[in-house]
C-alpha cells in the first residue's frame, strides 16, 4: 500500500531522541525551550509553547482567549474534529461557516453575511477558528478585517501548514491572528510523534497559555498573591492542565525543523508535478491562491459527479482495492452524530457537503518516489476509466 502520508525519521533524529533519553531530564528539560524558540524563529513569532498535541493547544488557546459559557466559536466545516470540539470543551456554542468551493477553507463572504445576520440578533462569535486546510493559508487579511469591524479573534489552525506562507510571511507570524495552533501528529508535515505547539505575539496571551499548559501553576513571584513562602513554592493560579511535551518528543522536533523547508519544497515538487500529469484526466486537480505558498500536506483532487461512468465511492474503492491508500479528509463536521446531537443536519453548508461527494486525498510525502506517484497516476486513470 503506497499511504496517503508518511514521516521520515532519519539517524539524526533517532541519535537526537537516544541522547535525551540517556540525559537528566526526560520531560520539561533543556530541549524544549529551543525547539519553541527553533520554531518562533522560522515562523516569525514572538512566543510559542508547546503542548502534547495541537487539540490541546487548540484548547488552551480558546481558554486564553477567554471563550467560556455563553460565547460562540465559529470554524469551517470542512475539518478534523479537533477544530470545532475546543469550543464545546470550553461550554461554549460552535456554528459553522461554510468552505469556499474553489480553496475549501472558510469562506470570507459567507463568514460576512453570518457575522451580519448574527449581528442583529446580538449572537456574535468570540472565537472564530480558521483553518488552512491541505496547508494553503485561508484568506486572513480579509477575515483579519472582519475581526476588527466585528470584535472577535482569530485563532489559525494551521495543523497542515506549518512552512506555508501567506502574502509572503510564513503561516504562524500571527499577522492577522491572536493564536496560531501547529500539529506535530505523523501524518503532518513534521512530527515530535504526538505533539503541538501555540504561538502568539501577545505577551498577556503568551502567560496564560505558559500556565494553562501545566496546571495553572506559577513559580514566577509576580504572579503571585504574596511573596513566596520559600524556595519550595509555587501558586496554583488558575484551573490548567497536564499538556505539556516531553523533552524526547521536543528533541525529536528540534531535529525535525532541519528538514521542514526541504520537506515543504519537496511536497511542492510532487504536487505540481501531479498538477501537470493530471491534467488529461477528468478530476479537478486543487486550485492554488496566489497568496498562498502550501505546505502541501495533503493533494485533494475532486472527481465531478456525473464528469465519469464510475462514482465517487467506486473509485474511492478501487484505488484502495489497488494498493493506493487514498483518503477522504474530512467527513463534514456537523453531520458526525455527535454534532447532530447537538442540532445541526445534513443541508446546512451546501458546499462543504458538496467537497465531500468529490474529494479525495491522493499519496503525497516528501519521500515518495517518481515511480510510486507514477503508480498512483496510472491506477487513478483506470479507476476513472473502467
Ligand atoms: C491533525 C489535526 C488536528 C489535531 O492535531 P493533533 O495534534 O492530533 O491533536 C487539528 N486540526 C486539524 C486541521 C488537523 O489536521
Amino acid at each position: 500500500m503506497i499511504p496517503y502520508g508518511r514521516q521520515e525519521i532519519t539517524d539524526f533524529d533517532i541519535a537526537a531522541v537516544v541522547n535525551v533519553l540517556k540525559s537528566d531530564f526526560l520531560t520539561q528539560g533543556p530541549v524544549l525551550p529551543c525547539f519553541e524558540e527553533r520554531v518562533c524563529n522560522h515562523v516569525g513569532a514572538k512566543y510559542g509553547f508547546a503542548v502534547n498535541s495541537a487539540t490541546s493547544a487548540l484548547h488552551i488557546a480558546c481558554l486564553a482567549l477567554g471563550l467560556g459559557r455563553a460565547d460562540r466559536l465559529w470554524t469551517s466545516p470542512i475539518t478534523f474534529v479537533a477544530s470545532a470540539n475546543c469550543g464545546l470543551y470550553c461550554g461554549a456554542e460552535v456554528d459553522f461557516v461554510d468552505i469556499d468551493p474553489q480553496t475549501f477553507n472558510l469562506c470570507p463572504k459567507l463568514l460576512e453575511q453570518k457575522l451580519l445576520e448574527a449581528e442583529k440578533c446580538n449572537a456574535l462569535p468570540k472565537v472564530v477558528v480558521v483553518v488552512h486546510l491541505t496547508g494553503q493559508s485561508a484568506q486572513m487579511a480579509e477575515i483579519h478585517e472582519l475581526s476588527l469591524r466585528f470584535g472577535f479573534s482569530i485563532i489559525e489552525d494551521a495543523s497542515h501548514a506549518i512552512g506555508g506562507k501567506y502574502q509572503g510571511d510564513f503561516v504562524g507570524c500571527c499577522r492577522y491572528s491572536d493564536v496560531t495552533v501547529f500539529s506535530f501528529h505523523p501524518v503532518k508535515i513534521v512530527t515530535t510523534a504526538e505533539g503541538g505547539l501555540a504561538v502568539t505575539n501577545d505577551p498577556a496571551i503568551a502567560e496564560r497559555l505558559e500556565l494553562l499548559r501545566s496546571h495553572g501553576i506559577t513559580r514566577n513571584p509576580a504572579l503571585m498573591t504574596h511573596p513566596p513562602d520559600g524556595p519550595w513554592y509555587y501558586q496554583q493560579i488558575d484551573l490548567g492542565y497536564n499538556y505539556r511535551m516531553t523533552d524526547i518528543q521536543a528533541a525529536l522536533g528540534l531535529s525535525q525543523m532541519e528538514r521542514l523547508d526541504a520537506y515543504v519544497a519537496r511536497r511542492n515538487e510532487l504536487a505540481e508535478r501531479y498538477d501537470e500529469l493530471l491534467s488529461a484526466l477528468p478530476v479537478v486537480t486543487p486550485f492554488q491562491h496566489p497568496d498562498s505558498y502550501s505546505a502541501r500536506h495533503l493533494y485533494v483532487i475532486r472527481v465531478k459527479e456525473n464528469s465519469t461512468a464510475r462514482s465517487h465511492r467506486e473509485i474511492f474503492e478501487c484505488l484502495r482495492n489497488q494498493g493506493i491508500g487514498v483518503n477522504l479528509h474530512y467527513i463534514p463536521v456537523h453531520i458526525h452524530p455527535y454534532y447532530e446531537g447537538l442540532g445541526f443536519r445534513p443541508g446546512q453548508f451546501p458546499n462543504a457537503e458538496q467537497y465531500y461527494r468529490e474529494a479525495i486525498s491522493l499519496p503525497l510525502f516528501p519521500t515518495m518516489s517518481i515511480e510510486q506517484q507514477d503508480e498512483v497516476i496510472a491506477r487513478l486513470a483506470e479507476a476513472l476509466q473502467s
